[in-house]
């Protein structure tokens, strides 16, 4: 595994080598994503000690979109337990769309968390009185992950709800099933602002080096979420967290990562460090192209894949 000296060194080699990388393009279906400038690119790593490095465009801000999913799920699994959670979703891997319908009407729940119906059924779960006070609990939990306030893009919170038509087929659909309980517009207006949370990658990064500290955040010192539920929470990013390339990504990578529209990608090594990376391009399945450039290389270049050998005899 790498020591930040000898990161600092291949993170500015990597910036090098992959910023020429121009394919893919920026995500549309939500319009204020189209505004984001394609070329920006960042990498940023936190590692369990705390120390840390961010090389690019360190100041450029995107919203967590899916990247919100795995922690939300953990709100979900800290509020109502595991057994709830597996009951009203899953673990299984879709083979469909990140904002499938399919299958859904007949199984009546979805597979997974990190898909959107599986994500809008965690943020159902999520504690409060009040929409404001879920709101409240929801940002406090995101920012001891991201080791600041955690702030909503507005403009992109609002460009979502009044463009959201599916995912609000999804959340009918789900309440008609009695899969999700009570009020169908909160929940789908809290699933909306974590999407639209506002981020740079350094704060990425220290959320995915919370996961990889067992829950607490290694610069603030903060509990984010309890030991008990990181396995829970890694292996669903493991199985599901890169839309269509999550098993190729599991054979290749092999780093437990979530994936974004926005352009962004987050990845634990458990023990050792969180990787983000920011770059608004995507590939056909819906992943940062330099992104999976940067995480391939990482993982092959420092055997950070979960299985490696580490040891071999
Ligand atoms: N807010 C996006 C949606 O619900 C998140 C999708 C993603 O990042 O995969 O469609």
């Amino acid at each position: 595994m790498p020591t930040i000296t000898d990161i600092e060194s291949t993170l500015e080699s990597l910036h090098d080598r992959y910023r020429p990388l121009n394919t893919g393009a920026v995500a549309t279906y939500i319009p204020e994503l189209t505004k984001a400038d394609p070329d920006l690119f960042c990498i940023a790593v936190r590692f369990v000690d705390g120390s840390g490095f961010t090389i690019g465009d360190t100041d450029a801000r995107f919203t967590l979109q899916s990247c919100s999913k795995p922690l939300i799920l953990a709100q979900a699994l800290s509020t109502v337990g595991r057994d709830m959670v597996m009951r009203l979703t899953g673990v299984e891997p879709t083979g469909n769309s990140f904002s499938s319908m399919v299958g859904l009407d007949q199984i009546g729940k979805p597979l997974n968390p990190m898909v959107n119906a599986g994500a809008i059924v965690t943020a159902s779960l999520l504690p409060g009185d009040s929409a404001e006070d879920r709101y409240k609990r929801m940002r406090a939990n995101l920012s001891a992950y991201l080791g600041s306030e955690a702030e909503l893009d507005t403009a992109v919170y609002e460009s979502e709800l009044r463009t959201s038509d599916r995912n609000r087929a999804l959340a009918y659909l789900l309440k008609s099933k009695g899969t999700i309980e009570g009020d169908v517009k909160q929940h789908l207006d809290l699933y909306i602002r974590q999407c639209a949370i506002s981020v740079n990658t350094q704060q990425l990064a220290n959320a995915a080096a919370t996961l990889a500290n067992n829950g607490i955040n290694p610069v603030s010192n903060e509990r984010a979420v309890s030991v008990e539920y990181i396995k829970d929470i890694l292996v669903v990013m493991l199985m599901n967290g890169m839309y269509n390339y999550a098993g190729r990504w599991a054979y290749e990578v092999g780093i437990p990562a979530k994936s974004g529209v926005s352009g962004s990608i987050f990845g634990v090594v458990p023990g050792v460090m969180g990787i983000a990376v920011y770059s608004p391009r995507l590939d056909e399945y819906g992943n940062s192209t330099r992104g999976l450039a940067v995480f391939s290389d990482l993982s092959k270049r420092y055997n950070m894949h979960i299985f490696d050998q580490r040891d071999p005899k």
